[in-house]
Protein backbone atom coordinates (compact mmCIF):
# COMPACT_ATOMS: atom_id res chain seq x y z
CA UNK A 1 0.00 0.00 0.00
CA UNK A 2 1.61 3.52 -1.09
CA UNK A 3 2.29 6.07 1.60
CA UNK A 4 -1.09 7.87 2.34
CA UNK A 5 0.24 11.73 3.23
CA UNK A 6 -3.23 13.35 2.72
CA UNK A 7 -4.21 11.02 5.20
CA UNK A 8 -1.75 11.76 7.44
CA UNK A 9 -1.91 15.85 6.86
CA UNK A 10 -5.83 15.39 7.66
CA UNK A 11 -4.75 13.01 11.25
CA UNK A 12 -2.25 15.66 11.80
CA UNK A 13 -4.42 18.72 11.78
CA UNK A 14 -7.08 16.67 13.74
CA UNK A 15 -4.53 16.47 16.59
CA UNK A 16 -3.90 20.36 16.42
CA UNK A 17 -6.87 21.20 15.92
CA UNK A 18 -8.97 19.08 18.80
CA UNK A 19 -5.73 19.38 21.43
CA UNK A 20 -4.20 15.98 20.86
CA UNK A 21 -0.80 16.77 19.63
CA UNK A 22 0.91 20.33 19.56
CA UNK A 23 4.56 21.03 18.02
CA UNK A 24 6.99 21.91 21.01
CA UNK A 25 7.59 25.86 21.73
CA UNK A 26 5.27 26.56 18.58
CA UNK A 27 5.47 30.14 19.67
CA UNK A 28 9.25 30.33 19.08
CA UNK A 29 8.71 28.08 15.58
CA UNK A 30 9.22 24.63 16.94
CA UNK A 31 11.97 22.18 17.80
CA UNK A 32 12.64 18.92 15.40
CA UNK A 33 11.51 16.38 16.89
CA UNK A 34 10.19 17.56 20.28
CA UNK A 35 6.25 17.12 20.76
CA UNK A 36 3.92 18.38 23.38
CA UNK A 37 0.83 16.23 24.38
CA UNK A 38 -2.33 18.82 24.70
CA UNK A 39 -5.18 17.99 26.43
CA UNK A 40 -6.76 15.25 24.88
CA UNK A 41 -3.42 13.85 24.09
CA UNK A 42 -2.39 13.57 27.32
CA UNK A 43 -5.53 11.79 28.70
CA UNK A 44 -4.98 9.21 25.55
CA UNK A 45 -1.31 8.62 26.46
CA UNK A 46 -2.71 8.46 30.21
CA UNK A 47 -4.81 5.60 29.55
CA UNK A 48 -2.00 4.00 27.39
CA UNK A 49 -0.02 3.99 30.26
CA UNK A 50 -2.71 3.15 32.79
CA UNK A 51 -3.82 0.37 30.81
CA UNK A 52 -0.30 -0.88 29.82
CA UNK A 53 0.80 -0.91 33.33
CA UNK A 54 -2.56 -2.64 34.81
CA UNK A 55 -2.43 -5.13 32.14
CA UNK A 56 1.26 -5.72 32.75
CA UNK A 57 2.56 -4.93 36.52
CA UNK A 58 -0.84 -4.95 38.67
CA UNK A 59 -2.97 -7.83 36.70
CA UNK A 60 -0.93 -9.55 34.59
CA UNK A 61 -1.72 -12.64 32.55
CA UNK A 62 -0.89 -16.20 33.79
CA UNK A 63 2.46 -18.16 32.85
CA UNK A 64 2.11 -20.50 30.24
CA UNK A 65 2.32 -22.82 33.59
CA UNK A 66 -1.36 -21.49 34.13
CA UNK A 67 0.60 -19.95 37.74
CA UNK A 68 0.24 -16.38 38.62
CA UNK A 69 3.24 -13.95 37.17
CA UNK A 70 5.16 -11.55 39.62
CA UNK A 71 5.43 -8.49 38.32
CA UNK A 72 6.82 -5.57 40.17
CA UNK A 73 7.48 -1.75 38.90
CA UNK A 74 10.21 0.56 39.50
CA UNK A 75 11.00 4.17 38.38
CA UNK A 76 14.69 5.50 37.92
CA UNK A 77 16.26 8.11 37.21
CA UNK A 78 16.79 9.80 34.09
CA UNK A 79 20.40 10.69 34.64
CA UNK A 80 22.68 7.78 35.81
CA UNK A 81 25.85 7.60 36.67
CA UNK A 82 27.39 7.50 32.70
CA UNK A 83 29.79 4.12 33.63
CA UNK A 84 25.91 2.86 33.19
CA UNK A 85 26.05 3.83 29.25
CA UNK A 86 29.49 2.25 29.06
CA UNK A 87 28.56 -1.27 30.41
CA UNK A 88 25.51 -1.35 28.55
CA UNK A 89 27.35 -0.76 25.01
CA UNK A 90 25.54 2.29 24.57
CA UNK A 91 28.48 4.58 24.34
CA UNK A 92 30.70 3.01 21.94
CA UNK A 93 28.02 1.35 19.87
CA UNK A 94 24.58 3.48 20.22
CA UNK A 95 25.31 5.17 16.81
CA UNK A 96 23.83 5.58 13.35
CA UNK A 97 25.44 5.79 10.22
CA UNK A 98 25.09 9.50 8.81
CA UNK A 99 25.71 11.28 6.01
CA UNK A 100 26.25 15.38 4.68
CA UNK A 101 24.60 17.09 2.01
CA UNK A 102 27.35 20.10 1.15
CA UNK A 103 24.71 21.38 -0.43
CA UNK A 104 21.91 21.83 1.34
CA UNK A 105 23.80 20.82 4.59
CA UNK A 106 21.32 18.88 5.80
CA UNK A 107 22.29 15.53 7.49
CA UNK A 108 20.36 12.44 7.02
CA UNK A 109 20.31 8.53 8.43
CA UNK A 110 22.20 6.89 5.44
CA UNK A 111 20.37 3.95 5.57
CA UNK A 112 17.03 6.15 5.23
CA UNK A 113 18.32 8.64 2.28
CA UNK A 114 16.04 6.38 -0.11
CA UNK A 115 12.67 6.82 1.90
CA UNK A 116 14.19 10.65 2.96
CA UNK A 117 12.64 13.38 0.95
CA UNK A 118 15.09 16.11 -0.53
CA UNK A 119 15.41 19.51 1.52
CA UNK A 120 15.80 20.95 -2.04
CA UNK A 121 12.78 19.02 -3.66
CA UNK A 122 11.09 17.48 -1.68
CA UNK A 123 9.67 14.92 -4.71
CA UNK A 124 12.69 13.52 -5.28
CA UNK A 125 14.47 11.93 -2.04
CA UNK A 126 17.75 12.43 -0.60
CA UNK A 127 20.75 12.09 -3.18
CA UNK A 128 18.43 12.24 -6.11
CA UNK A 129 18.53 15.90 -6.91
CA UNK A 130 21.16 17.18 -9.22
CA UNK A 131 22.44 19.62 -6.91
CA UNK A 132 23.01 16.47 -4.19
CA UNK A 133 26.51 16.42 -2.91
CA UNK A 134 26.35 13.53 -0.08
CA UNK A 135 29.29 12.93 1.98
CA UNK A 136 30.71 9.20 2.83
CA UNK A 137 28.54 7.58 5.81
CA UNK A 138 29.87 8.25 9.50
CA UNK A 139 28.73 7.09 12.81
CA UNK A 140 27.05 9.50 15.08
CA UNK A 141 26.22 8.70 18.72
CA UNK A 142 22.46 9.19 19.79
CA UNK A 143 22.77 9.32 22.79
CA UNK A 144 21.95 13.37 24.87
CA UNK A 145 24.73 14.76 26.54
CA UNK A 146 24.70 16.95 29.53
CA UNK A 147 26.80 18.20 32.73
CA UNK A 148 25.90 17.55 35.89
CA UNK A 149 27.22 20.06 38.70
CA UNK A 150 29.22 23.32 38.49
CA UNK A 151 32.19 21.95 36.10
CA UNK A 152 31.46 21.73 32.14
CA UNK A 153 34.40 19.61 31.70
CA UNK A 154 34.57 15.67 30.64
CA UNK A 155 34.42 14.51 34.47
CA UNK A 156 31.07 16.08 34.36
CA UNK A 157 29.79 14.41 31.40
CA UNK A 158 26.59 12.57 31.58
CA UNK A 159 23.63 11.21 29.23
CA UNK A 160 20.31 11.38 29.25
CA UNK A 161 18.82 8.11 29.29
CA UNK A 162 18.12 6.80 25.54
CA UNK A 163 15.93 3.52 26.95
CA UNK A 164 14.47 2.93 30.50
CA UNK A 165 15.90 -0.85 30.71
CA UNK A 166 19.16 0.28 32.06
CA UNK A 167 17.60 1.32 35.03
CA UNK A 168 15.78 -1.55 35.45
CA UNK A 169 19.21 -3.76 35.22
CA UNK A 170 21.30 -1.86 37.52
CA UNK A 171 18.63 -1.84 40.17
CA UNK A 172 18.12 -5.54 39.63
CA UNK A 173 19.95 -6.72 43.28
CA UNK A 174 18.10 -3.97 45.15
CA UNK A 175 14.55 -5.41 44.07
CA UNK A 176 16.23 -8.83 45.11
CA UNK A 177 17.47 -7.77 48.46
CA UNK A 178 14.16 -5.60 49.67
CA UNK A 179 11.12 -7.65 48.20
CA UNK A 180 10.33 -11.25 48.06
CA UNK A 181 10.56 -11.72 44.40
CA UNK A 182 11.51 -15.37 42.82
CA UNK A 183 12.22 -15.95 39.52
CA UNK A 184 10.53 -15.84 37.33
CA UNK A 185 9.78 -12.23 37.89
CA UNK A 186 8.86 -9.31 35.98
CA UNK A 187 10.46 -5.60 36.17
CA UNK A 188 8.60 -2.48 34.91
CA UNK A 189 9.06 0.65 34.18
CA UNK A 190 7.63 3.53 32.39
CA UNK A 191 9.71 6.59 31.18
CA UNK A 192 10.87 9.61 29.21
CA UNK A 193 13.75 8.56 26.57
CA UNK A 194 15.82 10.70 25.09
CA UNK A 195 17.43 10.11 21.47
CA UNK A 196 19.30 12.42 19.59
CA UNK A 197 17.72 11.10 16.20
CA UNK A 198 19.37 12.26 12.92
CA UNK A 199 16.20 12.64 11.63
CA UNK A 200 13.37 13.19 13.54
CA UNK A 201 10.31 12.35 10.93
CA UNK A 202 6.81 11.23 10.28
CA UNK A 203 5.02 13.11 13.02
CA UNK A 204 5.39 11.97 16.57
CA UNK A 205 6.78 8.15 15.17
CA UNK A 206 10.62 9.44 15.36
CA UNK A 207 11.34 11.76 18.12
CA UNK A 208 14.07 13.20 20.35
CA UNK A 209 12.37 12.35 23.10
CA UNK A 210 9.41 9.49 23.94
CA UNK A 211 8.22 7.99 26.27
CA UNK A 212 8.80 3.89 26.58
CA UNK A 213 7.13 1.30 28.93
CA UNK A 214 9.36 -1.62 29.43
CA UNK A 215 9.39 -5.06 31.22
CA UNK A 216 12.69 -6.80 32.00
CA UNK A 217 11.26 -10.58 32.75
CA UNK A 218 13.80 -12.52 34.92
CA UNK A 219 14.11 -15.88 34.27
CA UNK A 220 16.33 -19.52 33.90
CA UNK A 221 17.65 -20.54 30.92
CA UNK A 222 17.10 -24.03 30.00
CA UNK A 223 20.27 -25.60 30.74
CA UNK A 224 20.26 -23.75 34.42
CA UNK A 225 17.11 -25.77 35.20
CA UNK A 226 18.06 -29.42 37.13
CA UNK A 227 17.20 -32.04 35.31
CA UNK A 228 15.31 -34.33 37.87
CA UNK A 229 11.66 -34.26 38.70
CA UNK A 230 11.10 -31.03 40.55
CA UNK A 231 11.93 -29.16 37.13
CA UNK A 232 9.12 -30.57 35.27
CA UNK A 233 6.98 -28.30 33.57
CA UNK A 234 9.08 -25.50 34.51
CA UNK A 235 8.65 -23.08 31.76
CA UNK A 236 11.88 -22.54 29.94
CA UNK A 237 13.45 -19.15 28.31
CA UNK A 238 12.45 -20.15 25.14
CA UNK A 239 8.96 -20.74 26.33
CA UNK A 240 9.06 -17.34 28.49
CA UNK A 241 10.00 -15.20 25.17
CA UNK A 242 7.08 -17.38 23.52
CA UNK A 243 4.42 -16.21 25.81
CA UNK A 244 5.43 -12.71 25.94
CA UNK A 245 5.81 -12.32 22.72
CA UNK A 246 2.50 -13.60 21.96
CA UNK A 247 0.77 -11.57 25.10
CA UNK A 248 2.18 -8.37 23.54
CA UNK A 249 0.71 -8.70 20.02
CA UNK A 250 -2.65 -9.91 21.61
CA UNK A 251 -2.26 -6.39 23.88
CA UNK A 252 -2.33 -4.18 20.75
CA UNK A 253 -5.19 -6.22 18.92
CA UNK A 254 -7.57 -5.84 22.50
CA UNK A 255 -7.20 -2.24 22.29
CA UNK A 256 -8.58 -1.75 18.79
CA UNK A 257 -5.49 -2.07 16.00
CA UNK A 258 -7.52 -5.27 14.93
CA UNK A 259 -6.86 -4.74 11.20
CA UNK A 260 -4.47 -5.98 8.95
CA UNK A 261 -2.21 -3.25 9.38
CA UNK A 262 -0.71 -4.80 12.59
CA UNK A 263 1.84 -7.64 12.49
CA UNK A 264 4.29 -9.96 14.59
CA UNK A 265 7.30 -10.47 12.52
CA UNK A 266 10.58 -12.64 13.89
CA UNK A 267 13.69 -11.44 13.12
CA UNK A 268 16.37 -13.25 11.37
CA UNK A 269 19.54 -14.40 12.34
CA UNK A 270 21.10 -11.98 10.71
CA UNK A 271 18.97 -9.16 12.66
CA UNK A 272 19.79 -10.44 16.13
CA UNK A 273 22.42 -9.10 18.07
CA UNK A 274 25.52 -10.96 19.01
CA UNK A 275 23.85 -12.12 22.67
CA UNK A 276 20.55 -12.59 21.51
CA UNK A 277 18.61 -15.94 21.24
CA UNK A 278 15.53 -14.51 19.70
CA UNK A 279 13.54 -11.16 19.01
CA UNK A 280 10.39 -9.94 17.35
CA UNK A 281 9.35 -6.81 16.55
CA UNK A 282 4.96 -5.90 16.83
CA UNK A 283 4.84 -3.44 13.68
CA UNK A 284 2.40 -1.67 12.06
CA UNK A 285 1.83 -0.11 8.76
CA UNK A 286 1.62 3.36 9.51
CA UNK A 287 0.10 5.57 6.39
CA UNK A 288 2.74 8.03 6.32
CA UNK A 289 4.84 4.69 4.68
CA UNK A 290 3.97 1.95 2.48
CA UNK A 291 6.44 -0.23 4.89
CA UNK A 292 5.68 -1.53 8.48
CA UNK A 293 7.36 -0.21 11.02
CA UNK A 294 8.31 -0.90 14.71
CA UNK A 295 5.74 -0.46 17.92
CA UNK A 296 7.44 -2.49 20.03
CA UNK A 297 10.43 -5.32 20.13
CA UNK A 298 10.38 -7.93 22.37
CA UNK A 299 13.93 -10.02 22.82
CA UNK A 300 15.80 -12.97 24.30
CA UNK A 301 18.44 -10.74 25.69
CA UNK A 302 20.21 -14.08 27.55
CA UNK A 303 22.04 -12.33 30.37
CA UNK A 304 23.90 -10.12 28.36
CA UNK A 305 22.77 -7.10 30.70
CA UNK A 306 23.63 -8.00 33.58
CA UNK A 307 26.89 -9.72 33.17
CA UNK A 308 27.89 -6.29 31.81
CA UNK A 309 27.02 -4.90 34.72
CA UNK A 310 28.39 -7.03 37.35
CA UNK A 311 31.70 -6.57 35.16
CA UNK A 312 32.06 -2.87 35.01
CA UNK A 313 30.67 -2.16 38.45
CA UNK A 314 31.96 -5.35 40.23
CA UNK A 315 29.18 -5.98 41.99
CA UNK A 316 27.58 -9.85 42.10
CA UNK A 317 24.57 -9.60 40.30
CA UNK A 318 24.09 -13.38 40.59
CA UNK A 319 21.22 -15.35 41.49
CA UNK A 320 20.37 -17.95 44.53
CA UNK A 321 18.05 -20.27 43.45
CA UNK A 322 17.18 -21.10 47.13
CA UNK A 323 14.47 -23.48 46.42
CA UNK A 324 16.23 -25.74 44.30
CA UNK A 325 19.27 -25.59 46.19
CA UNK A 326 17.32 -27.03 49.15
CA UNK A 327 15.78 -29.37 47.44
CA UNK A 328 18.76 -31.19 45.52
CA UNK A 329 21.40 -30.35 48.81
CA UNK A 330 21.08 -33.41 50.32
CA UNK A 331 22.45 -35.41 47.28
CA UNK A 332 25.73 -33.93 47.87
CA UNK A 333 28.34 -34.71 50.66
CA UNK A 334 28.35 -31.93 53.35
CA UNK A 335 32.02 -30.87 52.88
CA UNK A 336 30.77 -30.05 48.77
CA UNK A 337 28.21 -27.75 49.81
CA UNK A 338 30.02 -24.18 50.18
CA UNK A 339 31.02 -24.78 46.31
CA UNK A 340 28.69 -26.48 44.87
CA UNK A 341 25.42 -24.49 45.93
CA UNK A 342 27.66 -20.99 44.63
CA UNK A 343 27.62 -22.85 41.19
CA UNK A 344 25.39 -23.61 37.91
CA UNK A 345 22.87 -24.21 38.10
CA UNK A 346 21.92 -22.92 42.01
CA UNK A 347 23.72 -19.52 41.34
CA UNK A 348 23.74 -18.08 38.31
CA UNK A 349 22.49 -14.83 36.13
CA UNK A 350 19.54 -14.71 34.83
CA UNK A 351 18.43 -14.65 31.07
CA UNK A 352 15.95 -11.69 30.17
CA UNK A 353 13.00 -11.53 27.94
CA UNK A 354 12.66 -7.85 27.16
CA UNK A 355 9.47 -6.17 26.21
CA UNK A 356 10.05 -2.93 24.99
CA UNK A 357 7.35 -0.77 23.61
CA UNK A 358 7.04 3.06 22.81
CA UNK A 359 3.88 4.97 24.22
CA UNK A 360 4.34 7.82 21.36
CA UNK A 361 4.08 4.97 19.05
CA UNK A 362 1.42 3.10 20.36
CA UNK A 363 -0.65 6.73 20.75
CA UNK A 364 -0.18 7.53 17.09
CA UNK A 365 -1.30 3.53 15.86
CA UNK A 366 -4.18 3.82 17.67
CA UNK A 367 -5.13 7.14 16.32
CA UNK A 368 -4.30 6.25 12.67
CA UNK A 369 -6.52 2.94 13.31
CA UNK A 370 -9.01 4.93 14.88
CA UNK A 371 -9.41 8.05 12.26
CA UNK A 372 -12.44 7.03 10.15
CA UNK A 373 -14.59 9.31 7.82
CA UNK A 374 -18.26 8.18 7.56
CA UNK A 375 -22.03 9.59 7.40
CA UNK A 376 -24.31 10.30 10.08
CA UNK A 377 -28.01 11.98 9.78
CA UNK A 378 -28.48 15.62 10.48
CA UNK A 379 -31.19 16.59 12.53
CA UNK A 380 -33.40 16.32 9.38
CA UNK A 381 -32.41 13.28 9.03
CA UNK A 382 -30.08 13.92 6.24
CA UNK A 383 -26.96 12.23 5.87
CA UNK A 384 -23.59 14.32 6.31
CA UNK A 385 -19.84 13.27 6.56
CA UNK A 386 -18.54 12.91 9.70
CA UNK A 387 -14.94 12.32 10.72
CA UNK A 388 -14.98 9.76 13.94
CA UNK A 389 -12.20 8.63 16.25
CA UNK A 390 -13.03 5.15 16.91
CA UNK A 391 -11.48 4.52 19.66
CA UNK A 392 -11.60 1.41 21.99
CA UNK A 393 -13.79 2.53 25.17
CA UNK A 394 -10.80 2.41 27.35
CA UNK A 395 -8.65 4.52 25.10
CA UNK A 396 -10.93 7.37 24.26
CA UNK A 397 -9.59 10.52 26.04
CA UNK A 398 -13.46 11.30 27.12
CA UNK A 399 -15.85 8.51 28.11
CA UNK A 400 -19.24 10.13 28.42
CA UNK A 401 -20.49 13.61 27.51
CA UNK A 402 -24.16 14.89 28.38
CA UNK A 403 -26.35 17.39 27.00
CA UNK A 404 -29.05 19.51 27.47
CA UNK A 405 -31.46 19.36 24.31
CA UNK A 406 -32.08 22.48 24.98
CA UNK A 407 -31.15 25.61 27.32
CA UNK A 408 -34.68 25.83 28.87
CA UNK A 409 -37.49 23.94 30.88
CA UNK A 410 -34.73 22.54 33.58
CA UNK A 411 -33.15 19.96 30.92
CA UNK A 412 -29.53 22.13 31.77
CA UNK A 413 -29.92 21.55 35.86
CA UNK A 414 -30.47 18.16 35.13
CA UNK A 415 -27.71 17.33 32.43
CA UNK A 416 -25.32 19.19 35.14
CA UNK A 417 -26.57 17.06 37.91
CA UNK A 418 -25.77 13.63 35.57
CA UNK A 419 -22.13 15.05 34.36
CA UNK A 420 -21.04 16.23 37.76
CA UNK A 421 -22.08 12.74 39.35
CA UNK A 422 -20.40 11.13 36.27
CA UNK A 423 -17.00 12.73 36.60
CA UNK A 424 -16.73 11.34 39.76
CA UNK A 425 -15.97 8.24 38.22
CA UNK A 426 -15.04 9.01 34.81
CA UNK A 427 -13.66 11.74 32.58
CA UNK A 428 -16.56 13.42 31.70
CA UNK A 429 -17.59 16.82 29.43
CA UNK A 430 -20.46 18.87 29.33
CA UNK A 431 -21.76 21.38 26.69
CA UNK A 432 -24.72 23.24 25.92
CA UNK A 433 -23.40 25.14 23.21
CA UNK A 434 -24.92 24.46 19.83
CA UNK A 435 -27.02 22.52 18.09
CA UNK A 436 -27.22 19.24 19.18
CA UNK A 437 -25.88 17.45 16.07
CA UNK A 438 -22.66 19.62 16.15
CA UNK A 439 -22.38 18.69 19.96
CA UNK A 440 -22.41 15.06 19.03
CA UNK A 441 -20.05 15.57 15.44
CA UNK A 442 -17.35 17.36 18.35
CA UNK A 443 -17.65 14.45 20.44
CA UNK A 444 -17.40 11.94 17.34
CA UNK A 445 -14.29 13.53 16.45
CA UNK A 446 -12.46 13.34 19.95
CA UNK A 447 -13.72 9.60 19.64
CA UNK A 448 -16.17 9.87 22.52
CA UNK A 449 -18.00 6.51 23.00
CA UNK A 450 -20.97 7.78 24.21
CA UNK A 451 -23.01 11.15 24.43
CA UNK A 452 -26.39 11.73 26.93
CA UNK A 453 -28.97 13.91 26.38
CA UNK A 454 -31.41 15.20 28.38
CA UNK A 455 -34.71 15.91 26.33
CA UNK A 456 -38.67 16.63 26.84
CA UNK A 457 -38.89 12.93 27.89
CA UNK A 458 -36.57 13.06 30.62
CA UNK A 459 -38.67 15.61 32.66
CA UNK A 460 -41.74 13.23 32.15
CA UNK A 461 -39.76 10.19 33.00
CA UNK A 462 -36.73 10.78 34.03
CA UNK A 463 -35.37 8.60 30.88
CA UNK A 464 -31.58 10.55 28.66
CA UNK A 465 -31.15 9.02 25.38
CA UNK A 466 -27.66 7.60 25.14
CA UNK A 467 -25.91 7.73 21.86
CA UNK A 468 -23.02 4.87 20.94
CA UNK A 469 -20.69 6.45 18.85
CA UNK A 470 -20.06 4.21 16.26
CA UNK A 471 -23.51 2.38 15.72
CA UNK A 472 -25.48 5.87 16.46
CA UNK A 473 -27.63 3.83 17.87
CA UNK A 474 -30.30 5.22 20.89
CA UNK A 475 -31.59 4.10 23.39
CA UNK A 476 -33.54 5.71 26.70
CA UNK A 477 -32.10 4.69 30.03
CA UNK A 478 -33.28 6.40 33.53
CA UNK A 479 -30.78 8.95 34.68
CA UNK A 480 -30.27 7.19 37.81
CA UNK A 481 -29.17 3.96 36.02
CA UNK A 482 -26.90 6.05 34.12
CA UNK A 483 -24.06 5.72 35.80
CA UNK A 484 -24.38 1.40 36.15
CA UNK A 485 -24.98 1.40 32.45
CA UNK A 486 -21.82 3.08 31.48
CA UNK A 487 -19.66 1.45 33.82
CA UNK A 488 -21.08 -2.10 31.97
CA UNK A 489 -19.98 -0.83 29.19
CA UNK A 490 -16.77 0.70 29.94
CA UNK A 491 -15.15 -2.41 31.84
P1 LIG B 1 13.92 2.16 15.46
O1 LIG B 1 14.59 1.02 14.75
O2 LIG B 1 12.57 2.52 14.90
O3 LIG B 1 14.81 3.34 15.68
P2 LIG B 1 14.63 0.84 17.83
O4 LIG B 1 14.71 -0.60 17.40
O5 LIG B 1 15.89 1.61 17.98
O6 LIG B 1 13.59 1.62 16.92
P3 LIG B 1 14.22 0.20 20.53
O7 LIG B 1 15.57 0.62 20.95
O8 LIG B 1 13.92 -1.26 20.44
O9 LIG B 1 13.83 0.91 19.17
O10 LIG B 1 13.17 0.92 21.49
C1 LIG B 1 11.99 0.29 21.93
C2 LIG B 1 10.77 1.09 21.54
O11 LIG B 1 10.91 2.46 21.90
C3 LIG B 1 10.49 1.12 20.04
O12 LIG B 1 9.81 -0.04 19.61
C4 LIG B 1 9.64 2.35 19.92
O13 LIG B 1 8.28 2.09 20.24
C5 LIG B 1 10.22 3.28 20.98
N1 LIG B 1 11.15 4.23 20.32
C6 LIG B 1 12.45 4.03 20.03
N2 LIG B 1 12.99 5.10 19.43
C7 LIG B 1 11.98 6.02 19.34
C8 LIG B 1 11.90 7.35 18.82
N3 LIG B 1 12.96 7.96 18.31
N4 LIG B 1 10.71 7.99 18.90
C9 LIG B 1 9.62 7.40 19.44
N5 LIG B 1 9.65 6.14 19.95
C10 LIG B 1 10.80 5.45 19.91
Amino acid sequence: MPADTAFMEKLVALCKRRGFIYQSSEIYGGIGGFWDYGPLGVELKRNIKDLWWHDMVTNPPDGPDGREIQMVGLDCSIIMNPKVWEASGHVSGFQDPMVECKQCKGRFRADQVATTPCPLKPSKMVGQHDKCQLTEPRLFNLMNKTFVGALEDTSSVAYLRPETAQGIFVNFKNVLDTTRVKLPFGIAQIGKSFRNEINPRNYTFRSREFEQMEIEFFCKKATERRSDEATKGEVTDMEWYQFWRNVRHQWYIRYGLKSDKLRLRDQGPEELAHYSKACADIEYLFPFSDEFQELEGVAHRGNFDLTQHAKFSGVDLTYFDDEAWQADQAKYPPEQHKEIKNQEPYRFLPTVIEPSAGVDRSALAFLCEAYTEDQAPDEKGQPQPRVVLKFHPKLAPIKVAVFPLVNREGMPDIAAAIYRDLKKHMTAFFDDKGAIGRRYRRQDEVGTPFCITVDGQTLQDGTVTIRDRDSLAQCRVHKEHVLAWLRERLG
